[in-house]
């Protein structure tokens, strides 16, 4: 006989986590089933070491700087790789710490094992059947292998086991250099391993926008061996691996794989739900409600493929939780788009992505932070900021960067494209000097100048809520 519940939550991870928050204000009578280990992606091997690592990095590059500064004595630092990797991971154990401690008082309702979908209200986990009247589905990603790379074994890494390592290796090619895989290389290559990057286009960090992406390259360049618009094949070498990507070839100790992230949906039997799969695997939902087709199943977090990020799939959590307890369901607005790479300088992205502008109704303005004031004082006067805004009404749509403090500045814009702001709207606001957010005034500035449509045009048609004529 099935065991009755109300709602079956399959992954405990930050989405499902985050549904049963809000299922358990309405019911006890649940199960959450997690296959692998708990804690979270989150945690255990992604947003967490993978941020540890690169403040580790980071201050140890900033610290070779300080000769310049007239600090004596840094020519002797030296790295112990294994105690950086150790740090990292005593760190990792703290946040897994505080998520297992979520799960550990729910007794008989955690179960440990691989969920199998039978049907819109049934699933099986080891023998064991559940008739639930709700499904919430979060289980999650992992990262893309090349079937015929997975022959060299433990030579090759993905961000699941490189913070296992005992130590750095000495030589390390990362294949794949969207955000974890710039960030990571990066990182890498300032605790002193030699490494070459391998990316098949010309953006890199999750930009779409052409023009920061090749600042960016450029930028990057100066850390690590850099090459776009390549495929990179690998094979066996001695005891390490051949790297061939167009003209090049090198060896190296391993390979980081950072190739993206495959939904985790294969052994969910999601066929049994009766709705036509796409080429991902995925039943069609409805992002804004995560309801999937008509069915009484919600689809959470990574799994889903559409935002993954962390506070998406936190927010996805939520909204499938709520949803699973109510009739009718809800929908909810999203939040403006928010990506950021933790690459120094920053990169990232605000609302829409530079590759879903329409040239006619848009305008674009830039700042180089070349020679930017506050920048310049701490050596990080690199890198640069477009911003996109409707020609027509100034209000700002999106943004994109490679620049010092960006995860900041991401932020101040996409609260502004949230609260649906103008240029005008950003001119108004108060800067303080001297601040990187000066530079922020100058791109919104030039891409306030091109406002103008025509010779009885004024900048001022954009900006004439302007207190003062002139101080924009
Ligand atoms: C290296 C790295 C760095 C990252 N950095 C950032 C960052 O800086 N900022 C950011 O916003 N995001 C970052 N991310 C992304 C972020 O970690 C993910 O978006 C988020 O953790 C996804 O949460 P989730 O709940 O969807 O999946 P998970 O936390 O992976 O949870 C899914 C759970 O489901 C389980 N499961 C899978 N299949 C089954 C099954 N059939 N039955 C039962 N259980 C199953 C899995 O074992 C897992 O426990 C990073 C990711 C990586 C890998």
């Amino acid at each position: 006989m099935p065991q009755r519940v109300d709602v079956v939550i399959i992954g405990a991870g930050t989405a499902g986590l985050s549904a049963l928050r809000q299922v358990r204000k309405h019911t006890e009578n649940f199960v959450l089933i997690n296959a692998g280990p708990y804690g979270t992606t989150c945690a255990r091997n992604g947003c967490m070491p993978s941020k540890a690592l690169i403040e580790a990095a980071n201050l140890y590059a900033q610290a070779r700087t300080l000769e310049a500064l007239g600090v004596r004595g840094t020519a002797n630092l030296a790295l112990d790789s294994g105690a950086v990797l150790s740090h990292v991971r005593a760190l990792r154990d703290h946040y897994v710490q505080g998520v297992l401690e979520r799960t550990c008082s729910l007794g008989e309702r955690n179960v440990h094992g691989t969920a199998r979908i039978l049907g819109p209200h049934a699933v099986e986990v080891d023998g064991l059947h559940y008739e639930s009247r709700v499904i919430i589905i979060a289980t999650g990603s992992r990262p893309v292998i090349p079937e015929p790379w997975r022959a060299l074994g433990d030579r090759l890494l993905t961000s699941d086991d490189l913070f296992e390592l005992p130590a750095l290796p000495s030589r390390l090619a990362v294949i794949g250099l969207g955000g974890v895989g710039l960030e990571l290389a990066q990182a890498l290559a300032r605790l002193g391993v030699e490494v070459y990057g391998f990316e098949a286009t010309g953006l890199v960090g999750g930009l779409t926008d052409p023009v920061v992406s090749e600042r960016a390259i450029a930028l990057f360049s100066r850390e690590f061996s850099l090459h776009t618009h390549v495929q990179a094949e690998l094979s066996a070498h001695g005891d390490g691996v051949q790297v061939e990507a167009g003209a090049q070839r090198v060896e190296v100790d391993k390979v980081l794989v950072a190739l993206g992230r495959t939904p985790n949906t294969e052994a969910l039997n999601l066929e049994a739900l009766g709705l036509a799969l796409d080429d991902k695997g995925l039943p069609p939902f409805n992002p804004e409600t995560l309801q999937v087709g008509g069915l009484p199943v919600f689809i959470a977090g990574d799994v889903n493929a559409y935002r993954p990020l962390l506070h998406e799939a936190a927010d996805e959590g939520y909204i499938a939780g709520c949803n699973a307890m109510c009739e009718p369901h809800q929908t909810f607005a999203r939040r403006t788009p928010l990506m950021i790479c933790f690459s120094t300088p920053n990169i990232a992205r605000a609302g829409a992505p530079f590759t879903a502008m329409h040239t006619n109704s848009v305008v674009t303005g830039a700042a180089d932070f070349d020679g930017q004031g506050r920048a310049l004082m701490s050596g990080r006067d690199h890198g640069c900021l477009r911003v996109y805004a409707d020609a027509t009404s100034g209000r700002l749509l999106g943004a994109e960067m490679c620049i010092p403090d960006g995860e900041h500045i991401g932020h101040l814009l996409a609260w502004s494209i949230q609260q649906c702001l103008t240029l005008c709207d950003l001119l108004e606001m108060p800067y303080y000097h001297p601040t990187i957010e000066e530079g922020l005034r100058t791109a919104v500035r030039t891409t306030s100048k091109q406002l103008d449509t025509g010779p009885s045009a004024s900048r001022g048609r954009a900006c004439d809520r302007l207190p003062v004529k002139g101080l924009d």
